[in-house]
């Protein structure tokens, strides 16, 4: 075994130490002497942990024996008092060996010893120091890595007792230097729970010996915290479960932005779904609008058929009024002007000539014998007679002259701006026309004659004058024979 420190060999016989050294060059140990305990106890002072091990006797001269060292050494700081003691002496008595193990010697071997003994057990105990030292190391590691970790470790033995605790969950639960042993459901909750609670990752590992992990809520200080636990049981060689490693991850910021990230999310989900009701609403009212609109429209679309039903009943109206009034001056049979149209208009006529003293002249006209024609062919026969006798006085008439039927086979002709002489022309001209006109076509031996009477007035004439005057002519005209015209000078009463 290969040393880097020393072997501390303490004899005061000059000659043993020779031979110790001796024999500790044999595992080319490096070897400091001292030749008493006080010497001993100043080359441990000075080269501290570099001492691998002391061989030590028990009597020696001065105030410190062996055993004295021994308990010295008892006394001092770690790791300096873990230096294994090997006490090699001749007093060696059982009662002397079980005072050496009292005073913490690793082991007590007699004088005289054999050498190659001597080595194994230095050797052993040299492998037993630094086992223990790696250990202690790695331990401390071990402690350091749990003590420093960035999340929260807490290791634990299977009834909750906390072992190991890292600075992450010491410095938020200050529970680290109460120095009593503590559980974790009295640390983690707040009040601290007196029992366990099954739901944790913790409890289950413990119980069913597998991993467990879960998000759950811790109250910290009035504020929750969200802690991700991932918990793993730990077991002995023969799979006992002797404890558990909890890892906590602090994720209430990560929960309150998801938190946030929802509550967003809902509030935008609530602000779509009111404005869909909004477009909703607004759908509906321009659907009733719409449904009014229609009623307005069909209102309208009533009001104004109604107005042009009224329209067209009033047009109506205005044309049977006009038909009434046209029928009312007018000779159904003939569609000449009737007498009372005659009359009115010829009144005005009588007005207007006398106040210019303009002439006027007057015809009055009978068919002769037209009693015959009617017994002869028939009334409808003479009907058209009658039409046929208004289609050749209407060919004579100017747009000033006024032609009327006056009575059943009696016709009025007033010629207005027209003297005597020309009225007797046109009178005779036309009884010409009528006396060699055929009236119905497939009767040509049906001739017609007539009888006129004809008058005129120049200046202030009452009217009854010249229709007396041509009324009398005609009578004449009758009385002379028939098919003539008969002139009378209208006479002032
Ligand atoms: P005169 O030469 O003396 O005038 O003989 P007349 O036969 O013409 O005279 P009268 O007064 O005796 O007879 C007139 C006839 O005219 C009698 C009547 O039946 C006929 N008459 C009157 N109005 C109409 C009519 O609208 N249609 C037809 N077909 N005949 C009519
Ligand atoms: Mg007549
Ligand atoms: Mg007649």
């Amino acid at each position: 075994m290969e040393s880097s420190g020393y072997v501390l060999l303490v004899d005061d016989d000059p000659t043993a130490l020779k031979l110790l050294t001796k024999v500790m060059s044999r595992n080319d140990y490096q070897v400091l002497t001292s030749t008493s305990a006080e010497e001993a106890r100043a080359k441990i002072e000075k080269f501290g942990q570099e001492v691998e091990t002391i061989i030590l006797d028990l009597a020696m001269p001065g105030e410190m024996d062996g055993h004295g060292l021994c308990k010295w050494l008892q006394e001092q700081p770690s790791p300096r008092k873990e230096i294994p003691i090997i006490v090699l002496s001749v007093k060696s008595s059982p009662e002397d060996m079980a005072k050496s193990y009292e005073c913490g010697a690793f082991q007590h071997i007699a004088k005289p010893y054999n050498a190659q003994h001597l080595l194994s057990v230095v050797d052993s105990v040299i492998r037993m120091k630094h086992a223990s030292e790696t250990a202690r190391a790695m331990a401390e590691k071990y402690a350091a890595i749990v003590e420093n970790a960035p999340v929260g470790v807490l290791i634990v033995d299977s009834e909750f007792n906390v072992l190991e605790m890292s600075r992450v969950l010491s410095e938020r639960y200050a529970k680290e230097n109460s120095g009593e042993p503590f559980k974790t459901y009295e640390l983690l909750y707040n009040p601290p729970r007196t029992k366990p609670d099954p739901e944790m990752p913790l409890a289950k590992a413990l119980q069913s010996g597998k991993i467990s992990r879960d998000t759950v809520r811790l109250k910290e200080a009035g504020n929750l915290v969200w802690w991700d636990m991932s918990a793993a049981p730990l077991t002995d060689k023969q799979g006992q479960i002797t404890g558990a490693v909890l890892i906590m991850h602090d994720v209430t910021h990560e929960r309150e932005m998801e938190q946030k990230l929802r509550d967003e999310a809902e509030r935008n989900k609530k602000a779509e779904e009111e404005a869909n009701q909004n477009a909703k609403r607004l759908r509906e009212v321009m659907a009733k609008q719409d449904d009014f609109t229609d009623l307005l429209m069909d209102a309208q679309r009533e009001a104004r058929q109604q107005r042009d039903e009224a329209e067209q009943a009033k047009q109506k109206l205005e044309e049977a009024n006009v038909q009434l009034e046209k029928l009312s001056i007018t000779d159904p049979l003939t569609g000449l002007y009737n007498r009372r149209r005659f009359f009115n208009a010829f009144g005005q006529e009588i007005i207007r000539a006398t106040r210019y003293h303009h002439p006027l002249s007057l015809i009055m006209l009978d068919i002769d014998l037209f009693k015959n024609v009617n017994d002869t062919y028939g009334h409808p026969v003479g009907d058209e007679v009658l039409r046929g006798m208004a289609a050749i006085l209407n060919q004579q008439v100017r747009e000033t002259d006024i032609l009327a039927r006056y009575g059943g086979e009696e016709f009025v002709m007033m010629l207005s701006e027209t003297e005597a002489e020309s009225a007797k022309i046109i009178a005779e001209r036309l009884r010409q026309n009528i006396e060699s006109a055929v009236f119905i076509k497939n009767k040509p031996e049906l001739r017609i004659t007539v009888s006129m009477g004809v008058s005129s007035q120049k200046g202030t004439l009452e009217p009854n004058a010249i229709l007396a005057a041509a009324d009398e002519a005609l009578y004449q005209a009758k009385r002379s024979g028939r098919n003539c015209v008969v002139f009378k000078a209208a006479q002032a009463d």
